[in-house]
C-alpha cells in the first residue's frame, strides 16, 4: 500500500476559509482517471477483483458492505467500502447504510462519489470512510445551522440531528435536487457522513454542476474534485500545480464545479419552507 508517507499538505486561505491542498504523488491515475460508460464497461471491476482476492481480508458489515483498506489513501485511515454485488453507484438507497456507517465509526467520516462526480468505479456500488480529522469541512458545519452550507466558493447542503430526520432531508434534498437541474438519473452530486459525539449525525450534500473544471480538460491544472476535495483537502497529484495553487484558484475550482447560485438558492428555499 502506497500510504500517506509521501504526501505534503499546504494551508491555503479561499474565500476567508482555510483548506488543505494536497500533493499524493500516486493519486494522479485516480485524478486522470477515464470514466466514460463504455471505457467503464471494457475494463475489468477492481472492486469485484479487490473483493474477492483472499489476502484482502476484509471486514464484512451489515447492508451487504465489506470494509477494505483504499491502496490509494488521501487521509489517514482511508477505507474503501465495497458492496458485495456488481451494481451501479447510486445514492438513493445509500443514505441509511451511510449514517449507520458514520456512526460505527467514530472520528471518521463516510464518503459517497457520484458516478459522474468522482466515483472511480461508478459500475460497483461502495462507499468510502477515513479519519475527519482537521477535516475543514467539518470545522465550517460547526458554524452553521443550514441547510445552506457555503465556505470556501464551494455550496453544498447540512442536515444534523436523528438518523431518521437526517435521511429525510437527505432524500427531500436529492429528489428537489433532480427537479431544479432536471438531470438524468441522480442529481450529480458528493456525500459526506459522520457522528459528532454532542450533535448527532451531520451529513453535507455537495450538489455539483461539473465534474472537472474546463483548465483540466486543457491541461493546465490536472486536478479532479470528489467528495474529500470537496470537505476542503483538494488533491494536486501534480507538483507544479501543488506548488502554484493559491487560495484564490482553490475557490476559483470550487465555484465551478459546484451547483450554480439560482437553483441552489431554489433548493434551499424549498428546504425551508417545509421546516
Ligand atoms: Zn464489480
Amino acid at each position: 500500500m502506497a500510504g500517506l508517507a509521501d504526501a505534503l499538505t499546504r494551508r491555503v486561505v479561499a474565500d476567508g476559509a482555510e483548506v488543505l491542498v494536497r500533493h499524493i504523488p500516486h493519486r494522479v491515475a485516480s485524478t486522470t482517471a477515464v470514466v466514460d460508460r463504455e471505457s467503464i464497461a471494457r475494463r475489468p471491476c477492481f472492486l469485484c477483483a479487490a473483493e474477492s482476492r483472499p489476502e484482502q481480508k476484509g471486514l464484512a458489515l451489515g447492508d451487504g458492505f465489506t470494509l477494505l483498506g483504499n491502496p490509494f489513501p488521501i487521509v489517514e485511515k482511508h477505507l474503501t467500502v465495497v458492496h458485495a454485488e456488481h451494481r451501479p453507484q447510486r445514492i438513493d438507497s445509500q443514505v441509511g447504510a451511510m449514517l449507520d456507517l458514520a456512526a460505527a465509526l467514530p472520528g471518521s467520516f463516510v464518503v459517497y462519489n457520484g458516478p459522474q462526480c468522482g466515483a472511480s468505479a461508478p459500475d460497483h456500488l461502495h462507499l468510502q470512510a477515513g479519519s475527519r480529522d482537521g477535516l475543514p469541512v467539518v470545522r465550517e458545519a460547526r458554524l452553521k445551522p443550514g441547510p445552506a452550507l457555503e465556505a470556501y466558493g464551494m455550496r453544498a447542503l447540512l442536515f444534523r440531528g436523528e438518523r431518521s430526520r437526517v435521511l429525510g432531508e437527505t432524500q427531500r434534498a436529492l429528489s428537489l435536487l433532480s427537479q431544479v437541474t432536471g438531470r438524468e438519473g441522480e442529481p450529480w452530486c458528493n456525500v459526506a457522513a459522520w457522528a459528532e459525539p454532542d450533535s448527532g449525525l451531520t451529513l453535507v450534500l455537495y450538489p455539483r454542476s461539473k465534474h472537472r473544471p474546463e483548465a483540466f480538460h486543457t491541461g493546465e491544472l490536472k486536478v479532479s474534485p470528489a467528495t474529500i476535495d470537496m470537505s476542503g483537502i483538494l488533491v494536486a497529484p501534480f507538483p507544479k500545480d501543488f506548488e502554484r495553487l493559491t487560495g484564490d484558484d482553490v475557490a476559483a475550482v470550487y465555484r465551478e464545479v459546484t451547483i450554480p447560485e439560482d437553483p441552489f438558492r431554489e433548493v434551499v428555499t424549498r428546504l425551508e419552507s417545509r421546516r
